[in-house]
């Protein structure tokens, strides 16, 4: 299965790792080109989602990527790429989000907790936003402290916290399963 990691900003290699070790064969997309190849799924990871859009819109890649998001390709946002998928970015999710929502210097913390389908899953912050609100078609998948963590709309998965980093596979996996059906 084919997965398009977007690359232009942030912790995409991680993604690619964990992608690998299951099967999966990822691929960078840091330009329009590379956003013809045809794959099953996209990844937007973390990192700054200012600097991320502002790179989107300078490679002409915001319509092309909300299209195909919007026509029903599987996509899985973590951290940055959660806040990317909100209304005042690619606005393809019906939530809304706090950023940087456990303050800027002491946001990063090393956590468990349940995630819907999954299980008891680790959860590592990194000046991560939670989801304030979920609008229609919206279902929450995890929360932490009260606060919303991961949620799903559809074929969008999205978590506050990095899946990426540490051992475990399980919503990677969750991912590509969703990308298969
Ligand atoms: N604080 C970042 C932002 O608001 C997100 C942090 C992350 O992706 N680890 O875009």
């Amino acid at each position: 299965m084919s997965i398009a990691v977007l690359a232009l900003q942030g912790a995409f290699a991680e993604h690619c790792q964990m992608l690998a070790r299951l099967g999966a064969e990822p691929f960078l997309v840091r330009n329009r080109a590379d956003w013809q190849r045809p794959c099953d799924g996209l990844v937007i990871p973390g990192g700054e989602s200012t600097a991320m859009l502002r790179i989107i819109r300078d490679l002409d890649l915001c319509e092309p990527v909300r299209a195909a998001i919007r026509g029903g390709l599987p996509v899985l946002g973590t951290c940055a790429g959660l806040i990317m998928l909100d209304a005042g970015h690619l606005d393809t999710m019906h939530i809304r989000v706090r950023r940087n929502a456990y303050g800027r210097q002491l946001g990063s913390f090393a956590t468990e907790g349940e995630f819907r389908g999954v299980g008891r899953i680790p959860m590592t912050f990194i000046r991560a936003p939670y989801i304030t609100e979920l609008g229609p078609g919206a279902t929450e998948l995890a929360s932490v402290d009260g606060h919303i963590v991961a949620a799903r709309e559809g074929r969008q998965v999205v978590t506050a916290f990095h899946p990426e980093l540490g051992d475990d596979t399980r919503v990677h996996r969750y991912f590509l399963d969703l990308c298969r059906s």
